[in-house]
């Protein structure tokens, strides 16, 4: 149902099973009157005295038409099926005949004046009811009756839109019948009575008629009246509301005024006075109650119209609506500049007409593809689209597709977005990030390759410098004496630095594949690399239960060692306590080796981590200020950054993280708690 609207419509499922509830009083009520002819009891052929009794067929054909309406709403419960299941369509289509064949029979035998020995086929009458001419027979008016139902039961057994209307009309014809009969009935002087006692409809047949007709029409509530009837469009409202008002207030304002003149209480003149002014007053009402109504959904109508409109038109992508053919109904004005058409000349063409030559083949068959299952999607997943413009140029484009649902049927909007600005940034990311990476690996090759070649002149300087200061030992005056050392010791830091440049080189060049390794064997590998300097210096390294994880065993050892090292070497007054843990944050685990040494200075959180920065002269501590360099590289080889906390004085923490991959999941921790 449309939202948008303040006038309710009705639902399909509410009016199916008020078909219902009239097939199973019309079965009851037919089987009660066959009960009635069975025991011969004229209070169920008629509940209603003097009147004529409905008769056998007519309650057989009743029964056989309760029967098909029920069938009629479980066949049609789904709008793909509109026709009986294969195994029963004989049986409807007969049954219907049969019925039809009751009434056209009777109506027959009236017309011709013979007896085809149908009116009591099943039981004698043998007291003839008040108006009845013929023993047993159907009277002409029902009979009439019959005959619509059943020919509209068979038109609307076949799958055609055009039969189904034809049944449509004549359960209308039915009902207006029925409506006569009932009027007669309300005034007490049967209008149909006074045509003559051959075309006097019962009561009970009257309103079982109009049972029927009415099931029929709500078992079919998209067809003509009753779709109007059943609509939530103000044509639907206002019908709902005017049809009934027009046909009881006559009918109750007229039965006032005849009783009233009939019981003599005022004369003809007032009393068509009093029914004039009353029917003129009710309508007055009803109609301007009906048109407040719709012109107040009128107006919100036209609120969502401006409000839709401005959205679409200052939307900043194109927006392209077309039907169910994939013909353009609407355009915003942002078409027009992205396409450099004008609004009217894209109306009611193709919507190929925008998509560039190559892809219009397949474009048909997209769309009707896309109408069989409408929803809310983007168009070419991983696809490159492009669009056509006027001039015949292209430009990338990407298009999101959402169906929209109105009373003109399904259309389906397109938002279309052009991403040539975005398609350039990421070509010139995707060209700068080579660039830099093929510089990065260039840059590597030459630290590699510098540091490697200058190692073996540089090996040759000391180990002749050496020679050297050997041979012109005890020779060379204080001043050359010094100037020597200066030039040995220079050698060796060059040297050192030499070597600490390729080991920095070597992380890319070395790298190995990362695989599952336990970090426990890890840290031992670390330890025994620095047993040494760990005893000389009297430390305690000591370690929390590590996890598996996915990583260069080689690489990561060095990273613990480096760190280790560190913690040693930058010791307080207290002998060295390192400690190592590891615990689980996120997607990654996290490391940490805190110690009790000298601490660092936060504000140089940066700097410690870049090649050859030292915080503290060789004289205080040895080393070249390569270590967190190399641990860096490898950290974030591994997906993981390092960083510390610490403060000087108090000690230092230096954390990393290694992500977890889903191989190595969380819960891998397995080594004992101790390792020392
Ligand atoms: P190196 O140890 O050769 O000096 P690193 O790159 O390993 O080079 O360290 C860089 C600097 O960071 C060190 O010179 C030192 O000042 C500081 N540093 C590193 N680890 C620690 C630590 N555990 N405690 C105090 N300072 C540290």
């Amino acid at each position: 149902m449309n939202k948008d609207t303040t006038l309710p419509g009705l639902e399909k499922n509410q009016l199916g099973r008020v078909a219902v509830i009239l097939a199973l009083v019309t079965i009851v009520w037919g089987l009660v009157i066959m009960l009635g002819w069975l025991l011969n009891m004229p209070n169920l052929t008629n509940p209603f005295p003097g009147q004529v009794s409905v008769k056998a067929n007519a309650a057989i054909a009743y029964i056989f038409s309760g029967i098909y309406l029920l069938s009629y709403l479980r066949w049609t419960r789904t709008e793909l099926q509109t026709q009986p299941p294969a195994w029963l369509a004989p049986l409807v289509k007969l049954s219907s005949i049969a019925v039809f064949a009751t009434g056209a029979l009777t109506l027959s035998e009236y017309l011709f004046h013979f007896k085809l020995g149908i009116d009591e086929l099943f039981f004698k009458e043998k007291q003839l009811s008040p108006g009845t001419l013929f023993a047993g027979r159907v009277s002409p008016a029902p009979a009439f009756g019959i005959t619509l139902i059943g020919a509209s039961q068979l038109l609307l057994s076949f799958d055609s839109m055009k039969l189904k209307r034809v049944a449509h009309n004549l359960l209308l014809l039915t009902i207006a019948i029925c409506c006569l009969s009932a009027t007669g009935y309300v005034y007490g002087v049967s209008v149909m009575n006074s045509a003559g006692a051959v075309t006097q409809m019962s009561a009970p047949s009257t309103i079982l008629l109009l049972i029927l007709a009415t099931g029929l029409l709500l078992a079919n509530p998209s067809l003509g009246l009753t779709g109007l009837l059943t609509s939530d469009t103000p044509g639907g409202y206002a019908s709902r509301r005017l049809l009934p008002a027009a046909v009881f207030l006559p009918l109750m304002i007229g039965w006032f005024r005849l009783k009233g003149q009939q019981t003599g209480a005022y004369p003809l003149e007032l009393g068509l006075t009093i029914m004039v002014s009353a029917m003129v007053v009710l309508f007055a009402l009803l109609i301007w109650g009906t048109a407040e109504a719709l012109s107040r959904e009128d107006h919100v109508k036209r609120l969502t119209e401006t409000k839709f409109r401005g959205l679409v038109e200052t939307a900043p992508d194109a927006i392209v609506i077309v039907d169910k053919d994939g013909k353009i109904v609407l355009v915003n004005e942002q078409t027009d500049r992205f396409f450099g058409y004008e609004r009217a000349e894209l109306l009611g063409q193709p919507i190929e007409i925008l998509l560039p030559p190559r892809f219009r083949q397949n474009h048909p068959q997209h769309v009707s593809t896309y109408m069989t299952c409408p929803r809310v999607r983007s168009m070419g997943a991983g696809l490159e689209l492009y669009a056509l413009r006027k001039d015949g140029s292209e430009f990338p484009v990407e298009i999101s597709l959402s169906p929209l649902t109105t009373p003109e049927g399904l259309l389906v909007s397109s938002v279309v977005r052009d991403i040539t600005e975005r398609k350039k940034a990421e070509q010139l990311l995707i060209q700068q990030a080579a660039e830099l990476s093929r510089s990065n690996a260039e840059l590597q090759q030459f630290a590699y390759v510098a540091a490697h070649d200058l190692q073996e002149p540089l090996r040759i300087v000391t180990s002749y410098v050496d020679m050297l200061s050997q041979k012109m030992e005890g020779n060379l005056d204080p001043k050359s004496q010094k100037y020597m050392a200066y030039i040995v010791d220079a050698a060796s830091r060059m040297q050192a630095l030499i070597r600490d440049l390729l080991s920095f080189a070597r992380v890319d060049k070395q790298a190995r594949s990362l695989v599952p390794v336990d970090s426990n064997d890890i840290f031992q590998d670390a330890v025994s690399n620095l047993k040494q300097t760990i005893e000389e210096a009297g430390a305690t390294i000591t370690a929390s239960a590590l996890p598996r994880i996915r990583a260069d065993r080689a690489q990561l050892a060095q990273v613990l060692q480096n760190l280790l090292a560190n913690a040693v070497k930058f010791r307080g007054q207290e002998p060295p306590a390192v400690h190592v843990s590891a615990s689980p944050d996120g997607n990654s685990w996290v490391f940490s080796v805190k110690d009790n040494g000298i601490g660092i200075d936060p504000k140089f959180a940066d700097r410690i981590f870049i090649i050859f920065q030292r915080l503290h002269g060789m004289g205080e501590y040895p080393g070249t200020g390569i270590g967190l360099a190399i641990c860096k590289k490898v950290i974030e080889r591994h997906g993981g950054r390092i960083w510390f906390e610490s403060e000087p004085g108090k000690g230092s923490t230096f954390f990393f993280t290694i992500p977890i991959r889903p191989d190595t999941p969380a819960s891998g921790q397995t080594a004992p708690a101790e390792n020392t």
